[in-house]
């Protein structure tokens, strides 16, 4: 049988407001060629300068990968000739990436595995082509965009695999801050290499796949170049080292071109640009910058509040989320609630009515943040319903109307009067009525009860119950119209024989 082996070279956009060498602006859907400037346009004599917060925004990325930030780092030229970047070189790293000999534990569907991180380095990336049949335009604005590349070592086996690493490096660089990770605008690209050979003979001839704008079309293409390959060696022919392309139409790989070599790059120091140490008030910087990542996030959420896996990492999926639900679960247990108990309730709202209500709003998850049904609003209705002082459908109702008025759900029970109703007389009072309007099913129950039918006296009870709730607009505590009910179906007990006088 063949082994596989899966490399990745993984391009993120950093959100700096700037591009990396130059001053202009750094953003997508900008009217073409308008962010634009003599640097990045390569003009002859401009000088470059390098932006600290993409030097610091790809550190921490490579500080989360586990990787060794070098003493002394600095930029190469990458010659090249494309028409989308005018320089005719791009900046870029060779001998001194940014960081090196890193991992990311990838985990979930039943893959477990730690990935090695060859290195990430720092560059700009070019500008867009846009193909439209006779003529090819170009918008510059994208050239000169701080990217960072993150390349891992051959570790991964599957198309699953791969699909996966990706979910979870965005997942990370979402949580830090440095890039939005849209696949589809290509705030995160990927390219795949991939290469079988027989069990035990090590690597084999790598074909490299480009344009892969989804996780799911790693996944593919990936699981589709596998087979190609196999089908290769079964027959006895040779794998080509070539560049091939997905082509999502037709579901397969496409050869684009034989690969060229490093060396065809000819890397050289750029000279426009020093050499950069890290000093230690940078370092702290990338510290400072280094939040609790999702991995680790999803177990503590498990350890610290008695969640279920699943239920803990969708909880993490966005930090967003992540950073409401402990805000809205320490204020539970300020209002009474014990910590599992608020967090399991808490975490069955978010995932339910507050993704409905979100989506209905149109805002992302990653939005929740300023969204008008605060943490506080949140937890103090989530709080007010497992204390049983309103029911879980007024409840409902009042977070609908929190959401839609922007207003605090507890204020909206109040004066709409759904505090729960626990006055014992009144509900006994509500709960005589129904017994009068419902007189026959009241003979039934205490039938079913003579019968020793448990079954259809509970049922019966229970539809009682519901009356009384739809009596008392469901502010009826339903245990104390229970009993009531309980009390009333019960035939007073034969009077004692009374002892003889003396
Ligand atoms: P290149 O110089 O062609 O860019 P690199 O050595 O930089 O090649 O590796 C690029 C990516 O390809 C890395 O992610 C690496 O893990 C992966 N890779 C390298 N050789 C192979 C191979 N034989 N099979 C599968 N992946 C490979
Ligand atoms: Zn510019
Ligand atoms: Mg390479």
């Amino acid at each position: 049988m063949y082994q596989s082996f899966i490399g990745l070279e993984v391009h993120i956009h950093l959100l700096t407001k700037t591009k990396v060498f130059c001053g202009c602006r750094s953003a997508f859907g900008d009217e073409p060629n308008t962010n634009i400037c003599p640097v990045c346009m390569g003009y002859p004599g401009v000088l470059p300068s390098l932006n600290a917060e993409a030097l610091r925004m790809g550190c921490v990325v490579a500080a989360a990968l586990n990787c060794a930030i070098p003493e002394r780092t600095w930029f190469e030229r990458k010659q090249y000739f494309y028409p989308d970047m005018p320089k005719n070189y791009q900046i870029s790293q060779f001998a001194s990436p940014l960081g090196r000999d890193g991992y990311l534990d990838i985990e979930g569907r039943g893959i477990q595995k730690q990935v090695r991180i060859k290195e990430c380095h720092l560059e700009e990336d070019a500008g867009k082509m846009i193909h439209t049949g006779a003529a090819s335009l170009l918008d510059y604005n994208r050239a000169g965009m701080a990217l960072l590349e993150i390349v891992t070592e051959p570790d991964m086996e599957t198309g699953e695999e791969a699909e996966l690493f990706i979910q979870q490096l965005r997942r990370l660089v979402r949580y830090l801050g440095v890039c939005d990770g849209n696949m589809e605008e290509g705030s995160l690209r990927a390219d795949a290499n991939v290469s079988i050979n027989r069990a035990g003979r090590g690597l084999g001839n790598k074909v490299e796949i480009k344009n892969l704008n989804s996780s799911r079309f790693v996944r593919l293409g990936l699981t589709y170049e596998i087979l190609r390959q196999s089908a290769l060696l079964d027959a006895g022919k040779p794998v080509v080292q070539e560049t091939r392309l997905w082509n999502q139409n037709r579901d397969q790989t496409e050869q684009m071109r034989v690969k060229e070599n490093a060396h065809d790059y000819r890397y050289f120091p750029e000279p426009d640009l020093p050499v950069f140490a890290p000093d230690p008030a940078f370092l702290n910087a990338v510290k400072a910058g280094l939040v609790e990542l999702p991995l680790p996030r999803t177990g503590r959420f498990e350890r610290d509040y008695g969640l279920g896996a699943e239920t803990a990492e969708a909880l993490c999926d966005e930090k967003a989320l992540a950073d409401y639900f402990e805000e809205a679960a320490a204020l539970a247990e300020t209002f009474g609630l014990s910590r599992a108990d608020g967090a399991a309730r808490l975490a069955n709202w978010l995932l339910t009515d507050m993704k409905r209500a979100l989506s209905r709003a149109g805002v992302s998850p990653a939005g929740i943040g300023s969204f008008t049904l605060t943490a506080r609003r949140l937890a103090s209705l989530v709080s007010l319903v497992a204390l049983e002082r309103v029911s879980m459908k007024n409840g409902k109702q009042a977070f609908e109307e929190a959401v839609r008025d922007d207003r605090d759900p507890e204020s909206i029970i109040k004066e709409r009067g759904w505090e729960r109703l626990t006055d014992s007389d009144l509900i006994g009072e509500a709960v005589r009525k129904v017994a009068d309007a419902e007189a026959r099913t009241v003979d039934l129950v205490k039938a079913a009860r003579a019968a020793g039918n448990r079954k259809r006296e509970r049922s019966l009870t229970a539809y009682l119950v519901g009356k009384v709730l739809e009596a008392t607009g469901g502010r009826a505590d339903p245990k104390i119209a229970g009993a009531h009910l309980n009390a009333l179906l019960t035939p007073p007990s034969p009077q004692p024989p009374q002892p003889p006088a003396v």
